[in-house]
């Protein structure tokens, strides 16, 4: 395991001066702070999500930690089984794609009007992304229905649940884990409802829940050959991203809200607290919690291994996979150049997120009072508004400053 080697794992190859900088960066100040002494302490995870984090293995006698390292694993597996061409052949032989293609070449004449307009060269969005948002709109609309309690297959009539049920031997061939019977409230029939695992045969049946749909969906990506990720959250919820080349950035997309690019709608619109979101693909996996989790109060504590640990296990998954499908040094180099870069840009996030936090609060204490809101608890607390790897600010931050902006190619956060 190559945990501590940022270019994942095996020979080295020449980085360039910028990567290694900021990788020098990181390590320093790593070793500014005592993370050792602050992993379990719940008050501060907030805060070390924007600094920087050295991995470091599960330690041996902690059981959970190992525990949810295996988990994890295990879970990176998942969004292997897209890559089968046999499957991508079939998927994409499901795929109306002249009409999508259609549709996405009349979005980017759209986007390209819009543009003009606003005196920009460039789009918002470009052919692919409008072909994922093509897809998209046929995916939820027209091709994978949403089931709750699936309907009487002989009446049509809705359906009551009885209990879970073992599988038949051809619903396990079929991948199904377990079946939850209904019964029907009009003619009383039973009606199986088998919870299918693999992509191949939820292609087929073209129903389920929402894990469901984010497993089709990522796979159906893969099948229009764009970069995908799985994304689990420990909350019970998954759905997708999709690496944009044209903003050079993860584009979160949920099929079946038929969301685009709306990663704070979970704890926005839904109230949702989460703890733990991962991006799972043949590439590796990474923490993106922070870009879903868009306040500090959304956040649940994450108390199953540290910080350190955590990134340990991100790596040991990205090392396991990646080499497979990124077989050369120049597309290794290209990645871990793009880690890196997702690294800085969520750390800055959260950064950003913290202090609009705190400024919220000052400013509701200071209304409260009646008074003046007051200055940021300290200058260290202000000075970790500076994205770390790329620059210093040793000035504390006026309290009247604006909440400074992440770089303009990551989508709108504010209300
Ligand atoms: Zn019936």
């Amino acid at each position: 395991m190559a945990g501590n080697n940022p270019a994942g794992g095996g020979s080295s190859y020449p980085l360039d001066d910028h990567v290694k900088s900021v990788a020098r960066d990181l390590q320093l100040r790593f070793q500014q702070m005592s993370s050792r002494d602050q992993k379990f302490d719940l008050q501060v995870i907030p805060d070390l999500l924007s600094q920087p984090v050295v991995p470091e293995p599960p330690p041996q006698d902690d059981k959970e930690a190992q525990s949810f390292e295996k988990y994890l694993i295990a879970m990176s597996h998942i969004p292997l089984n897209y890559e089968n061409p046999g499957l991508l052949d079939e998927a994409l032989q499901q795929i109306p794609l002249d009409r999508l293609s259609q549709e996405a070449e009349e979005e980017v004449e759209l986007f390209q009007a819009k543009a003009a307009s606003l005196g920009k060269t460039k789009p918002e969005w470009s052919h692919q992304e409008c072909m994922v948002r093509a897809l998209l709109r046929w995916f939820r609309r027209s091709f994978f229905t949403f089931v709750n309690n699936p309907p009487c297959s002989e009446c049509l009539s809705p359906t009551n649940k009885i209990r879970n049920v073992a599988p038949t031997p051809e619903e396990r061939a079929h991948s199904a884990t377990w079946v939850e019977l209904y019964s029907c409230v009009t003619c009383g029939a039973y009606e199986r409802f088998p919870r299918y695992t693999e992509a191949w045969q939820l292609l087929r049946v073209k129903r389920g829940r929402a894990g469901d749909f984010a497993n089709v969906f990522t796979m159906l990506c893969r099948a229009l050959d764009v970069r995908a990720r799985w994304v689990w959250c420990q909350e019970d919820y998954l759905w997708t991203e999709i690496y944009s080349e044209h903003q050079q950035r993860w584009v979160h997309v949920d099929s079946c809200e038929e969301a685009w690019d709306m990663p704070h709608m979970y704890y926005k619109n839904w109230g949702k607290k989460m703890s733990y979101v991962i991006a799972f693909s043949r590439e590796g996996a990474v923490d993106v919690t922070r870009r879903y989790v868009g306040s500090p109060d959304a956040l649940l504590p994450r108390k199953r291994c540290s910080e350190g640990v955590l990134k340990f296990i991100m790596e040991e998954i990205t090392n396991l996979h990646r080499p497979k499908y990124a077989p050369d040094g120049e597309t290794r180099l290209r990645l871990y150049r793009e880690d890196v870069a997702e690294d800085v840009q969520l750390r800055a996030l959260w950064a950003a997120t913290l202090e609009q936090s705190r400024r919220q609060k000052a400013a509701a204490a200071a209304a409260r009072q009646g008074g003046r809101s007051s200055p940021p608890k300290s200058a260290s607390d202000a000075n970790r508004m500076g994205s770390p790897a790329t620059g210093d600010i040793k000035r504390p931050i006026p309290e009247d400053a604006p909440v400074p902006d992440v770089p303009s190619l990551w989508p709108s956060y504010g209300p």
